[in-house]
């Protein structure tokens, strides 16, 4: 409490985390944190989906103390460290894209990728209009906050980057809401597919489209695969740049290493950060196609895009990836999830539950009115922590209760945060 209450007094009002989570973080391991008073929490915010191999994983730690006395910091410098990082991230690639695509490093947060991304869509296809999705969440800087379609964080900054147009986003989830897969596939797809090719129809040929193909701050919305797929043939046809923000469904967090991969899709630029590092280094990085690297010497440079320590863990994690089968966990445990949770569908405050690997979302509405149910996903959120499991929440009105445990979380720890989460689910409606 003292802690939180000088935070009050000399951080910034924007912080978001303790207030609806009112903890103060003393030291974390695996998939638990312990407080400043000593409880411990099973912590499945992990570091808003960073920590894909939980708090301080020992292999990691040794990595940061071993390469911490030998570099740290390495501008954009070729090192040996850094050299490894990218034989590892390209080796998880599909095989098809392995020798077709480079890496930009973009400064240490998921935000400077998705700037280094438009932007290069702007160079690459000399167009400046970008098409975005209603509900897609893609970070707290100008242009990033620009096509984030939700409305909220956007607001009180008044003029944003302009050209950025918002359609539809086609999901399972939202089909729910009166229309059947079918019609809604039409009309999204249908809606971008004649706005796009009408020449006089308002919207001049784009850069690009960027979209999340499951959508995590929106709430755990995952994209219909035929949808995207629609979009990544319209894009090719009409030379526009398919931008995948996989900033939160990478790494792994969706069952395999990209969610593209799932969507049978090849973006022509992919969005990384969160997870890369393995134990929370800042981290961020863009994939594309190498026909696409026409930057000029110095186009988009930034001081900190040689994190030494998060190349260094960033290997090592895949290599942790791999050896143990992390992946195939993230599936399984995805699957337990699904199989725990579902008895929640039958409570009719639960309009939905849904999930990717080890992305789960539970929506909260009214029964009589539909309306995302808010004070209950808090109450759900404040009633887990007391119990010892620390949720996030997402969605247009925060009424998505979330979970993204670590990779590695284990059968065991998953059943207990399970037992808490239903079990905070009926005393809030109690
Ligand atoms: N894109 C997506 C899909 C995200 O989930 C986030 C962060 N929640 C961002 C971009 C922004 O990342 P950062 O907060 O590191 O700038």
């Amino acid at each position: 409490a003292e802690l939180l209450a000088r935070q009050e007094q000399r951080e910034s009002n924007a912080r978001t985390y303790p207030r609806n989570l009112p903890i103060a973080i003393a030291e974390g391991t695996g998939s638990f944190v312990r407080d400043v008073d000593g409880n411990v929490f099973i912590d499945f915010l992990t570091g808003a989906g960073v920590l894909s191999l939980g708090h301080n994983h020992p292999e990691l730690v040794e990595v940061v103390a071993r390469q911490a006395s030998v570099l740290v910091h390495g501008l954009d410098f070729p090192t040996p460290v850094k050299d490894a990082f990218i034989d590892a991230q390209l080796s998880m690639l599909p095989p098809t894209l392995r020798d077709e695509m480079k890496i930009h490093f973009c400064g240490p947060t998921g935000a400077n990728g998705v700037e280094a991304a438009l932007k290069l869509a702007k160079v690459v296809t000399g167009r400046s209009e970008v098409i975005s999705f209603q509900g897609g969440f893609h970070g707290s800087t100008h242009a990033a906050m620009s096509v984030t379609g939700l409305v909220s964080p956007k607001a009180p900054v008044g003029n944003r980057m302009p050209g950025v147009h918002f359609f539809p986003y086609c999901s399972a989830a939202h089909c729910a809401e009166g229309l059947t897969p079918d019609s809604c596939l039409s009309d999204c797809a249908g809606f971008l597919e004649r706005s796009l090719r009408d020449p006089n129809g308002g919207i001049p040929l784009p850069a690009a489209v960027i979209l999340e193909l499951v959508q995590g701050e929106g709430g755990v919305v995952p994209a219909r695969k035929e949808f995207v797929q629609r979009v990544r043939e319209l894009t090719r046809e009409l030379g526009i740049l398919m931008i995948v923000d996989e900033v939160q469904t990478g790494c792994g967090r969706t069952g395999t290493w990209f969610a593209f991969e799932q969507y049978e899709i090849e973006p022509d630029v992919v969005v990384a950060s969160k997870a890369l590092s393995g134990i929370g280094l800042p981290i961020s990085l863009i994939f594309y196609n190498r026909a696409l690297d026409q930057w000029k010497p110095g186009a988009h440079i930034g001081t900190f895009r040689g994190n030494q320590l998060a190349f260094a863990t960033g290997a090592e994690a895949v290599r942790i990836v791999r050896r143990d089968d992390v992946l195939a966990n993230v599936r399984d445990r995805g699957e337990q999830v699904a199989e725990r949770l579902a008895p929640l569908k039958n409570q009719a405050w639960v309009r939905d539950v849904r999930g990717l690997g080890l992305m789960w979302g539970v929506e909260l509405a009214d029964p009589a009115t539909g309306k995302p149910a808010t004070a209950l996903g808090k109450a759900v959120q404040r009633i887990a922590l007391r119990n010892g499991l620390i949720l996030e929440l997402g969605g247009r009105h925060d009424g998505v209760v979330r979970m993204l445990p670590p990779l590695n979380v284990t059968a065991e720890v998953l059943d207990t945060a399970c037992d808490i989460f239903l079990d905070a689910v009926d005393t809030a409606l109690k």
